[in-house]
């Protein structure tokens, strides 16, 4: 058939694949446990369903401007005077369908064939896939082994005369790092003195863990909005653990927002009417459901370190934030597709392979479920690995025996 060779090399998600792949065995009735996903349990807080359902009911339910419904946009700029103590004009303000839809409206707004976009892995898995589907080029930084920390010289030496652009993603998905502030200062001060655009996907920004405050690297732009480079990326599915709602923002210069509601008004026309309604809603609403969310998964954070730490030879980098953690499994096996695959088939443990974010011999784990799933799934990871763990255990109500080695 003749397709597009681009659009045919850009591979599925492997994060959205996973929750088919589960989803279909536990149709089949499978005792699954899924620690590849990435969105918490949370019901949406009430005043964003009533939001949305208010509207619903008033039937009107029309076309948005292309840059997002103005109350919403109002909602935004109240979020991002609170949050980054910036007080930004509707023109710095995109309303999108998801953060996922704004980083590429974005991508689509800046870059040009060729130009080279820098990654810092471990990275999120649609970055490189987005920059490839706008004939540009991915270029990865990789830390240093033990870390999920990027360094600023490696930074310095991987930007060229064709880097457009860099994307950070603190707290991080898949590592749950949080970069620390020096970094991140020295970060914006390089992108400003070289003249590249920094784009912060803050998504995770208010998921942060042992009292530390949300990052706020906008702070250390020297430059009027209007002529800085630095965007913001942000969004309700994580915040408000809203996923299935589609709406994310970006905060960027008037110029880069007038070329992005372009391009979105000649794709999508506008985001859904009724979802921004309920985005208004949660952002208007009581703000506790936000910090019930941090403390469930902080908890569930530290309740995946002390049952990973029963693993020998596993090394688990302590994440600062998000509901992620990515565990070296090199002492078992070096592959991660073949470990991942081995544990959902022997274990019934969904796990995301560390290959697809750029950390090859590690998996990803979400402590985003139930601490149930979280203490059961890694004690299930553990009765697969471990040859010194009991060779007996149950998975569902199944008697299953290690019987390898
Ligand atoms: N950035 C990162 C780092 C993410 O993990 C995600 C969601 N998995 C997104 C962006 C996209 O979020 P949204 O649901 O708003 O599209």
């Amino acid at each position: 058939m003749a397709l597009s060779q681009l659009a045919r090399s850009i591979s599925e998600s492997p994060t959205l694949a996973l929750n088919e792949e589960a989803r279909r065995l536990r149709e089949r009735g499978e005792p699954v446990i899924h620690l590849g996903i990435g969105e918490p349990k949370n019901k949406a807080p009430i005043a964003a369903v009533l939001a949305a359902a208010a509207k619903l009911v008033d039937g009107d339910i029309k076309y948005t401007p292309a840059d997002g419904l103005p109350s919403l946009k109002k909602a935004v700029i109240r979020y991002t005077d609170d949050s980054y103590d910036r007080l930004v004009a509707p023109e710095n303000v995109i309303i999108c369908s998801g953060a996922k839809q704004a980083i590429y409206n974005l991508l689509y707004t800046i870059l040009n064939p060729q130009d080279e976009v820098v990654l810092l892995a471990p990275y999120w898995v649609s970055y490189p896939e987005m920059v490839r589907m706008l004939y540009a080029v991915p270029v990865v930084v990789t830390p240093e082994d033990g870390t999920f920390h990027p360094r600023l010289e490696d930074i310095e030496r991987a930007v060229g005369s064709y880097t457009k652009a860099i994307i950070v993603n603190s707290p991080n998905n898949p590592s749950g790092v949080v970069y620390d502030e020096g970094f991140m200062a020295d970060l914006v001060d390089f992108c400003e003195r070289k003249d590249l655009y920094l784009i912060l996907d803050d998504i995770y920004h208010k998921l942060v863990f042992d009292g530390l405050t949300p990052p706020n690297s906008l702070r250390f732009s020297k430059v009027d909005l209007d002529s800085a480079k630095v965007i913001v990326i942000n969004g309700i599915s994580k915040l408000y653990g809203m996923t299935g709602f589609r709406i994310g923002w970006a905060i960027a210069s008037r110029q880069v927002i007038e070329v992005m509601t372009n391009v979105q008004a000649q794709t999508t026309s506008c985001p859904a009417t009724i979802l921004q309604a309920a985005a208004e809603g949660a952002l208007t609403g009581i703000q506790s459901v936000t910090d019930s969310l941090r403390m469930t998964m902080e908890n569930n954070r530290d309740v995946a370190l002390r049952e990973l730490a029963a693993l020998p030879g596993v090394h688990t980098v302590r994440p600062g934030g998000t509901f992620y953690c990515l565990p070296d499994f090199r002492a078992y096996r070096g592959d991660s597709v073949e470990l991942s695959r081995f544990l959902l088939e022997k274990a019934m443990v969904v796990t995301v392979p560390g290959r697809e974010f750029g950390m090859e011999g590690h998996l990803r784990l979400s402590y985003a479920g139930s601490v149930r799933d979280v203490v059961d799934g890694i004690g299930r990871i553990r009765w697969a690995l471990d040859p010194h763990a009991p060779e007996e255990i149950y998975i569902g109500d199944r008697k299953k025996i290690r019987d390898w080695g």
